[in-house]
């Protein structure tokens, strides 16, 4: 294999590159990025970077580390069409590069509605560091912000908004907050985390219109009759993979690209990873995770793979969400979870949630403001441990002592 091109630079794009130079990659190595500038992590542009004089981002290429990396960057350009025969991409400059491999790691972008209105540049969405900049501009203290979906990037920016002082309602079309994560535990945490911050949430309530005034504010009507007026609208109602070239070139694609465990698609030369891939899942679900640890390891995965090393990416999901003063992190899957288990932690803010499967293994784990737990809980998992209930009943025995000593 003598070069690798890499579509899109961020973070599963980053992984790819430096993981194939410190496992000995000699050959040529071009990332084309569409935004402007070097990889970097979202988490923080739905956190920090909404607070007025947030710390630069920090990079996970910078510029000046991409020729000691031995890696061609492409800022700004387009990887626009896949040549699969000539095994060649069209870059939005007219070039065409050659490639042995191609690694397709271009991540998504926010799905908008189709409501009248939310087609306008005024309605704010979130996914790269310009969409973070100009939405802090306008989250000042007093402004009405209006944010439609109750997801996790959602509720986050409700959070900041309601920290710089602005006045914050928050619909959400269906019955439940983040109800995607399948926890009814968590959704109910999070209504009632926001509500007494002040935000208003209003469930079951979906927006219809949204119109424009002269002096800048706009005003949503929603499906009961009602209306709001706000001066900022952000829309956080999910992601949208950027697949298209995959698609019209023929690659095997279901809601993102389909890859199995070497992250390689129905392309034997094409691999994904990060937010654009699905991993194709041995009951055939298919499974987008769309989380930084995803983007880091599967990029890491695909590296490896084309190293010819023998790799197997069988992820255990992991997702973290700060809002306010409090830390929400998930691991598992919950569709499998047959009963649910809770326990409060030491100070008033932890709870950790435990769910089992029908052999009472644990399956997942959800803890609020308890790292230590989450750490646990990941071993757990990865171990398939039993839970000795007597010892998970009593909150003064370390979940260690609950979890990991019954897979013994
Ligand atoms: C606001 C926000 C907050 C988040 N918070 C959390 C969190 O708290 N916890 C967590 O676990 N996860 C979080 N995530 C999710 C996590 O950041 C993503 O899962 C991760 O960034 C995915 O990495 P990726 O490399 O697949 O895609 P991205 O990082 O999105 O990178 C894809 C890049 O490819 C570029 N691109 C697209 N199409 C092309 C093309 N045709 N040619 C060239 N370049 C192209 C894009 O412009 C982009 O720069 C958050 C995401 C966002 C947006």
């Amino acid at each position: 294999m003598k070069s690798v091109v890499i579509a899109g630079a961020g973070q599963a794009a980053a992984w790819v590159a430096r993981t194939l130079r410190s496992e000995g990659f000699a050959g040529q190595l071009v990332m084309c990025g569409a935004e402007s500038v070097p990889p970097y992590e979202r988490p923080p542009l739905s956190k920090e970077q909404l607070v007025p004089g947030a710390a630069d981002m920090a990079y996970l290429i910078r510029p000046e580390e991409f020729s000691a990396l031995g890696v061609e960057w492409r800022a700004a350009t387009h990887v626009e069409r896949i040549d699969r025969a000539a095994r060649a991409v069209e870059l939005s400059s007219g070039e065409w590069l050659k490639y042995d491999a191609l690694v397709i790691a271009t991540g998504g972008r926010a799905h908008i509605p189709p409501i009248p209105g939310f087609d306008r540049d005024c309605v704010h969405t979130l996914r790269t560091l310009d969409d973070a900049r100009r939405l802090r501009d306008r989250l000042l203290p007093g402004r009405r912000v209006l944010v439609v979906g109750g997801g996790w990037i959602g509720l986050e920016v409700a959070a900041a908004a309601v920290r710089r002082g602005a006045a914050v309602t928050l619909v959400e079309m269906g019955s439940n907050l983040c109800a995607r994560s399948g926890v009814q535990d968590l959704s109910t945490y999070l209504h009632d985390l926001h509500v007494s911050n002040g935000v208003q949430v209003r469930l079951n309530t979906r927006v219809v219109r949204l119109d424009t005034h002269a002096e800048g504010s706009y005003t949503a009507e929603f499906d009961d009759g009602s209306s709001y007026v706000a001066d900022v609208v952000v829309v956080g109602a999910g992601l949208v993979p950027n697949s298209d070239m995959a698609i019209q070139a023929g690659l095997d694609c279901d809601r993102g690209i389909l890859v199995d465990a070497t992250g390689r698609s129905s392309d034997p030369c094409i691999f994904a990873a990060g937010d654009v891939a699905v991993l194709r899942t041995a009951d055939g679900r298919g499974e987008r995770l769309e989380s930084w640890q995803n983007a880091q390891d599967q990029g890491i995965a695909v590296a490896q793979s084309l190293m010819g090393k023998p790799t197997r990416y069988e992820p255990l999901p992991f997702f973290w969400s700060t809002q306010y003063d409090e830390l929400i992190q998930m691991t598992g899957t919950a569709h499998g979870v047959a009963e649910w288990l809770m326990r409060p932690g030491g100070s008033g803010t932890q709870q950790t949630h435990l769910g089992l499967n029908g052999s009472g293994k644990v399956v997942f784990g959800l803890c609020i403001n308890a790292p230590r737990d989450i750490r646990v809980l990941r071993r757990s998992i990865a171990e398939a441990a039993s839970l000795d209930r007597s010892r998970f009943a009593d909150s003064a025995v370390p979940l260690a002592r609950a979890v990991v000593a019954a897979a013994g």
